[in-house]
């Protein structure tokens, strides 16, 4: 049976001293238990804090991106060898936000999945489609070239990653897609998956997730789990939707 994961990304928030008190509270409200998994993506700088805050505990961390190179003169760039030495278990790529402000493609998204599965990493692979893409019918052609462009570069490490289907109209929106919208879309990325050899991927809904709307969301019978944006920086919002 898939085991169930809840992924928080702070995006570009945070503070030395409200990230000890953060990864306290969370740490100390989780236990992990076989099949359930949770784990906060960091910004960079704070690697060192959450690994030292979280290593004894049953909280896994993680970066909210990688470079697909694995060394050299890439300015700015942090690899999957430097996440490792920090203990990181997971690395998002080709979250929307990457992809629309910083021009990350689909070919440069596999290119970072590849790296970091190459180097021990989970890539948590984003995908999902604009509204104006929603309204054209498109959802469905959009994810699948997106994931299709990591399936083909990963080949087999394909069943060691992460897919998380998070459409752009609903991050940071407060507007979720339903329940059924959801299962809807993860049905056509499990049977993708599937023909991959993936088809016990975990698949997460990302997207203006709640502790009042997680529930119903992780019900659904391809829904494993979420990756949270605003409600990952409550803890008592994060532990109430890792509970449900
Ligand atoms: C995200 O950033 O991945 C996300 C899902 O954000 P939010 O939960 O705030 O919509």
């Amino acid at each position: 049976m898939r085991g169930k994961l809840v992924v928080g990304n702070w995006k570009m928030n945070g503070g030395l001293v409200a990230n000890a008190a953060l990864l306290g509270e969370i740490s100390t409200g989780f236990t992990r238990t076989d099949g359930r998994e949770l784990a906060v993506c960091v910004p960079y700088p704070y690697l060192m804090q959450a690994q030292a805050a979280l290593s004894s505990t049953g909280v896994a961390w993680g970066a909210q991106d990688v470079s697909e190179h694995a060394a050299g003169a890439f300015t700015g760039e942090v690899s999957a060898g430097m996440l490792v030495e920090f203990g990181c278990r997971y690395a998002i790529v080709g979250h929307s936000e990457r992809r629309q402000y910083f021009c990350d493609s689909d070919a440069v998204v596999a290119a970072k999945a590849a790296t970091a599965l190459a180097t021990g990493i989970i890539p948590i692979v984003c995908v999902g489609e604009t509204l104006g893409e929603r309204d054209a019918g498109a959802t469905e052609a959009v994810v699948l070239r997106q994931l299709g462009a990591v399936l083909e570069t990963v080949g087999e490490d394909a069943s060691r990653m992460v897919v998380a289907y998070e459409p752009v109209w609903a991050i940071g929106t407060g507007r979720t897609a339903t329940p059924t919208e959801a299962q809807a879309v993860h049905a056509t990325l499990r049977a993708r998956l599937a023909k991959s050899g993936a088809a016990e991927v975990p698949l997460l809904y990302g997207g203006s997730v709640k502790a009042d709307n997680a529930r119903a969301l992780f019900e659904m019978a391809d829904i494993d789990g979420g990756l949270i944006g605003g409600a990952s920086l409550k803890s008592t919002e994060f532990l109430a939707i890792a509970r449900a």
